[in-house]
């Protein structure tokens, strides 16, 4: 297809950015059902919406569009469920991370408390969705715990957790005595906080396609999508085998790999290591209810999963490219493995599971979603940060409503920059 004015992009850039996704597998990729029935050629060469990418932001947004009626498509240049997806550590929070008090000030206290409450009721809507759809992914609620650290100290903390509960959001402040009392961490402060959960990402991703696929979802893979060009009303996108696939709306759910038309200097890829690792002896009692995550860079973030491993991760270093050093895999995932043990006080064996991805960051920390500027009927959702699968809720709530012709309150907190 060639690009003229109204077209995606000049012909000698490429539409998305193609990327390695992950240096080793991560714990899920040997958990049972997270495979997908899929079309390995099109079925069509037309549909109502396009979703290309079958991570959980295409899956969520597959699930609210499917109603037995739309005519959904969903392509991916990959297997189904293989992308960062598969990588994530499942920390299914409300808490952004950028703190309510920062982002305040960055945006202004009504528009960060609406974000903060969009993040909490996301969470709250997932698990429910999880439990009325039957989806077996070891989806459960969770509270968190926040530590003090190198970022935000006690008295921050303190600020934190009273604009939290200003804006009505679940929050207790522990100072270092009752951190210690509480859970043996000697910190000088911490936040307690109900509204978060925690899952199988992939086998969470796999069973909303599968829902959305018994309400019409048609999943084609492999099909790479190269160029993107709205045509009378239309949005004619190109394969890379040569095909057109023709569509009323297209919505790139395509994860780090996003439009390049959508660079912005208020974003960034940057790299991060996560393992999954058997305790030696018991955990404390309270860990198995809890994620926990420090206001530390680089910070710590671990949870239990239900076959009883640590999921831990962080070390996060801003060279998009570090993950790929498998030297650094051996070293960061030894130190994220020291400071679990040292924090929470028990010794792991040596993990079954060590995994480096790009992941993705924005200035606020909150996601960028919506029209994209320019491209009739072309949406796209860029849920990065910490909170990548919550705001991936977020996303399929607002484009499902711009493109069945409702609005949504929240649409103006997320869009893309004009
Ligand atoms: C190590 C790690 C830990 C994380 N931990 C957490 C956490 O604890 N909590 C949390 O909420 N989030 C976490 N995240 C973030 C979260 O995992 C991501 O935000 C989320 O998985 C992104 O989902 P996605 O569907 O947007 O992307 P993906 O899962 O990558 O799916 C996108 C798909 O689009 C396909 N695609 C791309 N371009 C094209 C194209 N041109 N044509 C066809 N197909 C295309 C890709 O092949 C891919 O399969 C973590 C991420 C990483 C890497």
């Amino acid at each position: 297809m060639k690009s003229d004015r109204r077209g995606s992009h000049d012909a000698d850039e490429a539409l998305v950015e193609k990327k390695k996704l992950h240096e080793n597998t991560s714990c899920w990729a040997k958990t049972p059902r997270i495979s997908v029935r899929h079309f390995r050629n099109l079925p069509s060469q037309t549909c109502g919406i396009l979703v290309i990418g079958s991570g959980i932001s295409g899956a969520l947004m597959a699930e609210r569009l499917c109603d037995g009626k739309r005519d959904v498509m969903m392509v991916d240049r990959r297997e189904p469920v293989r992308g960062s997806s598969l990588d994530s550590t499942a920390m299914i929070q409300h808490e952004i991370d950028v703190p309510l008090h920062v982002l305040a000030r960055k945006i202004g206290e009504d528009k960060a408390m609406r974000a903060w409450w969009r993040s909490r009721d996301a969470v709250r809507s997932l698990v429910d969705l999880v439990d009325d759809l039957g989806i077996v992914c070891s989806m459960r609620a969770k509270n968190t715990l926040y530590l003090s650290g190198d970022e935000l100290g006690p008295r921050s903390l303190g600020t934190e957790a009273r604009i939290r509960q200003k804006a009505g959001i679940d929050a207790s402040f522990l100072d270092r005595a009752a951190t210690q009392s509480e859970f043996g961490i000697d910190r000088p402060a911490s936040i307690v906080s109900k509204d978060s959960a925690s899952a199988n990402p992939a086998q969470l991703t796999a069973g909303l396609i599968r829902g959305a696929q018994s309400r019409g979802l048609r999943v084609v893979s492999p099909v790479e999508i190269t160029d993107v060009l709205p045509v009378d009303g239309r949005v004619a996108c190109a394969t890379a085998d040569g095909q057109l696939i023709i569509a009323r709306h297209v919505i790139f759910c395509s994860g780090y790999e996003f439009l390049k038309r959508l660079q912005s200097p208020r974003h960034s890829i940057i790299s991060t290591w996560a393992i999954a690792a058997k305790p030696r002896s018991a955990v404390p009692e309270w860990l198995p209810d809890f994620l926990v995550w420090e206001a530390s860079d680089p910070y710590l973030y671990l949870r239990m999963a239900t076959d009883v491993s640590v999921i831990a991760g962080g070390e996060d270093e801003e060279d998009p490219h570090a993950f790929d050093d498998p030297a650094k895999l051996a070293a960061r995932t030894d130190r994220i493995v020291a400071k679990v043990e040292d924090l929470i006080g028990v010794k792991l064996y040596p993990p079954h599971s060590r995994w480096a991805a790009p992941f993705g960051s924005t200035d606020t920390g909150l996601p960028f979603i919506g029209a994209v500027p320019g491209l009739e009927n072309v949406h796209a959702v860029m849920g990065f940060g910490g909170n990548g699968i919550t705001f991936s809720r977020i996303a399929a709530e607002i484009v499902a409503a711009a493109i069945t012709g409702g609005k949504d309150p929240d649409a103006d907190l997320f869009r893309f920059p004009a």
